[in-house]
Parts: C-alpha cells; structure tokens; sequence
C-alpha cells in the first residue's frame, strides 16, 4: 500500500481549504511519526479561519492547520522505545502528544515555566514541502520532535474523547492548576464551549463546593449541568450584565466568587467576570487567544480586593499526563462525547463553517 498524507492548506479567511498531499515524514532519532486519526476544530484555530485580530495575519504560501488531535504511532525513530510514563512504546499504539516543544533551555524553561517556553511553537511553522512537511494535524501524518511530550491512551477511552487531550483539557488543568481552584472554592465558568463544560467538570474534580456556568444556549448549559455544573445562568434571557453579576452575589451569599474563569474567548465579558469575582479572588483568562484587543478593567478594585488575573496559553507535560488520567477515570459518567460532531478531511470547509455559525458545538475530523 502506498501511503499519502493528505493535508488541507490554508491560505486565508474567506478562502476555501486545498488538499495536497505531501510525502510522509520518516522518524528521525529521538523522535517519531505519527498517523492522525482524528483531529478537532479548535477555537483557536476558527479565529485564524476567520481572521479575528492579528491571526488575520496569514502566510501567503498557506498553512496547515489543527493541533487538538490524537493519532497512532506509524514509525518509531532510533532510540524511543517508551512513552513519557515509561510505557514501553510500539508501532501501532495510540498516543496524546503536546503539540509545541518546550526548549528545556530558555530562561523561562529553566525557571521551571515550560509553558512560558519562547521557543516552544517554533515546531509549528516551516515549509511544507521540506522535512517534516505538515507541521498541523490536518493531515494524514505529522512528525513528533524529541522533547515532545507523548502519553499512550487506554484502549477504553475512545478517540473521540482522546482528542481534545492535548489542548482543550490539557489547557483548562493547568489554568484550574494556576490559579489553584480548590476544595469549597465557588467558581463561575463563563461560556460552555469544549473548554467550559470541560472546566464545569475539572473545577468540581478539585473540589469546588459550587459551579455555576454561564452561556447563550440552552443545551450547551445542560450539558454543562451534566459536566458538574450545580448552577447556569442563561445569558439570552438574563440580559442585564449588572443583574447576572447581582446572581452570582446571591448565589455565594453575598461573598462573589473565588475564581472565575473566561473561556466564552470574547474580551467584552471580561469586566463583567472580574464584577463577579469575591475579596481575594482569582480570575483566569484562557479564551481570548488572539492579540490586538482590549478590555475594561477598574485596578483599583482588583487592589481594594485583593483580587488578581492570571492568565494561561499553553500547559506542561504533566497536564497532559493528568488529561488522559482524567479520561480513563471519568468517560463512564461524564457525557464528553456528546461535545463533537464528525466529519471527514475533504468537509474541512464545512466543519469550519458549521461551528462557526453555532450549528455545532465542536467538529472533529476523523482521517479513515
Ligand atoms: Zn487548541
Ligand atoms: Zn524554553
């Protein structure tokens, strides 16, 4: 059988996806190559496909997309025979990986903050048609480079929630971790995309006494429900900012919350999150992941109350190792699947458009 690696390109918004096909990457010591097997529509990379703030800014010889994916070991290179838990590592197995490299050796890796790498998305970019080719998950096969972190997915947990691993999950752990969510905290997740119902679901796991999750859309706050949320508010009929904020006061008896966490990935909810937020408490920025936007902010209630933003774009090693843990624990009781809806590569134009338009929560391509 002859292999191809079929890529959709990118070129810029409003322009249609062009499939290619490349050569395969061969594994090169230390690292290893990878069949794709499904790979998701991020947010982020909707933004790119819309244009949204500087991700307007394409490459004109086109891009290959998508890193929020899961695939299977197609060849190992010289001297990997084990995966980042020490799993012996063959051909065929299945795999999450971390899909940017940190160096191990800036400032900030040595300051124990890989995620603050400033070389870590280097691997991302290239020329496509020099080794290793696709350097996104729009394609039939990418190169994993040494320093990539890569774990083996239990045989129980099924592609379909093993993909959004490496970003979405991985992403919302280490946010909850940085701002350190904890046992009887009283957390406000605003927005119930994939990483909302996701963060509804890891908040509690920390031990949150109360979730309470807001969005436009009825059935993304049941499944947020079903996720661990104990409260939604519906945004569409509570229209009045002031009196959402007013909730979430009655809500903690008066305290506001310990932390609340943006990922409807829109600036213009943040002021209001930060009016939620208690004395002391913490508030998480993960949504907005394109530059060149702003919001409103009074400082001195963030001093008067102790209150402070953290802010989180990437995540280490070791929370893409709790991700898969997570899974393997809770896919029995937790509707994670329902989240995707399937497509194939050639209907890359379609699932973008469908989730833009809201039609859909989130597309998944699956590369049979
Ligand atoms: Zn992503
Ligand atoms: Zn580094």
């Amino acid at each position: 059988m002859s292999l191809l690696n079929r890529a959709a390109v990118f070129y810029e918004p409003g322009r249609p996806f062009e499939l290619i096909e490349l050569p395969v990457p061969e594994a090169r010591p230390g690292g290893l190559t990878l069949r794709i097997t499904r790979s998701n529509v991020c947010g982020s990379d909707l933004h790119t496909w819309r244009g949204d703030g500087r991700a307007r800014r394409t490459d004109p010889a086109g891009s290959i997309l998508g890193h929020e994916a899961v695939g299977i070991v197609h060849e190992l290179g010289e001297g990997v025979t084990a995966d980042w838990n020490g799993q012996p590592l063959a051909v065929g197995d299945r795999i999450a990986f971390q899909y940017f490299r940190p160096c191990g050796n800036c400032r900030n890796c040595l300051r124990q903050m890989p995620e603050a790498c400033t070389e870590s998305f280097k691997i991302r970019f290239g020329d496509r048609n020099k080794w290793p080719y696709a350097r996104g998950t729009y394609a039939d096969y990418i190169y994993l480079h040494p320093g990539q972190a890569v774990f083996k997915v239990p045989d129980a947990v099924p592609d379909a929630l093993a993909a959004s691993a490496n970003c979405a999950l991985s992403q919302v752990i280490m946010g909850l971790q940085r701002v350190d969510v904890t046992f009887g905290d009283r957390v406000v997740v605003q927005g119930c995309g994939g990483l909302g119902i996701y963060a509804c679901a890891i908040a509690k796991e920390r031990g949150a006494e109360m979730v309470v999750a807001l969005d436009a859309v009825q059935d993304r706050l049941d499944l947020a429900r079903q996720m661990g949320a104990d409260h939604t508010i519906n945004v569409s009929e509570v229209t009045d900012m002031h009196e959402r904020v007013g909730q979430i006061k009655t809500l903690t008896h008066g305290f506001g919350a310990d932390v609340v966490v943006e990922v409807v990935g829109s600036p213009a909810v943040i002021n209001e999150g930060l009016r939620m937020l208690g004395w002391g408490g913490r508030y998480l920025e993960i949504g907005v992941v394109f530059r060149g936007e702003h919001f409103e902010c009074d400082p001195g209630r963030l001093v008067g109350q102790n209150q402070r933003i953290e802010a989180v774009g990437s995540y280490t090693a070791a929370c893409l190792q709790k991700a898969i843990g997570f899974l393997d624990r809770n896919m029995q009781s937790l509707p994670l699947d329902e989240v995707l809806v399937e497509y194939p590569l050639e209907e890359i134009g379609q699932a973008f458009a469908d989730q833009d338009a809201g039609r859909i929560r989130r597309a998944s391509l699956v590369m049979e």
